[in-house]
């Protein structure tokens, strides 16, 4: 077997293991391919994999361009505003939306293609001051704008976070949790209609996918352990 093969399946493995125990909803594994070659994506689809995600539209939209209609693309990366249009026919899923001026495009770009587009609120819960996202605040803010509830064309599918790049794995721990709480508390003061299906939880990478399954990821985003370290 090929080492993308290799290491995929010891991911499904990994994620089937966790299905079993937490059986109230399924992890989703997304195979982060940027800056791999279609070889290697390829690689993956043969073994039935469908979820990729990328960090640049650019990229992704190659890509999608060229290879298989039925891959669910995700994107993962800071997103321009002007750029959305490039990705609106065909993404799959927006976790990275990170500001109400991007989620005000998004809704725009899915009404031109009449479509409504899933997205993943960002929430920053590390320490690095770089890292993009909303905190509680503001999320609920969102929520209760009279604009934002007449936003018909996205669907809010949950949370995403990226813990602070650390060896230290309580400090990692604890920003899982602390996203975790945030999610569960969202949920629970109902800002959402129900047409919205908040259940995804998008948190984990290479170096911290065990302590985000434990603190309850619904969705893993692993692009090193999978395709090799990037360039
Ligand atoms: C690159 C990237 C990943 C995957 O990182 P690995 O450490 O290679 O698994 C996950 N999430 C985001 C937002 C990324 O940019």
């Amino acid at each position: 077997m090929s080492k993308i093969k290799d290491r995929l399946s010891k991911f499904q493995d990994i994620i089937r293991g966790s299905n079993d125990h937490h059986a109230t909803q399924e992890v989703t594994l997304v195979a982060v391919s940027k800056t791999k070659p279609e070889e290697d994506l390829m690689e993956a689809y043969e073994t039935g994999h469908r979820d990729f995600g990328e960090n640049k539209i650019q990229e992704m939209t190659t890509k999608s361009e060229s290879l298989p209609k039925d891959i669910r693309w995700h994107m993962i990366g800071h997103t321009q505003r002007n750029k959305v249009k490039y990705m609106a026919p065909y993404v799959h899923l927006i976790h990275s939306v990170d500001s109400p001026r991007l989620l005000k495009e998004i809704n725009k770009q899915a009404a031109k293609n009449d479509r409504v587009i899933d997205c993943l609120l960002q929430v920053h819960i590390a320490e690095e001051s770089s890292k993009y996202g909303f905190d509680e605040q503001e999320l609920i803010q969102l929520m209760e704008d009279e604009l934002f509830k007449e936003y018909q064309h996205v669907q809010i599918k949950g949370l995403m976070g990226m813990a602070t790049f650390t060896d230290d794995e309580e400090q990692v721990r604890k920003e899982f949790k602390s996203l975790k709480a945030m999610f569960d508390r969202v949920k629970d003061r109902g800002l959402l209609d129900r047409r919205h299906d908040f259940t995804e939880l998008s948190m984990g990478m290479t170096g911290d996918y065990e302590i985000a399954l434990e603190e309850g990821s619904t969705m893993l985003r692993i692009g090193s352990a999978i395709f090799g370290a990037r360039d």
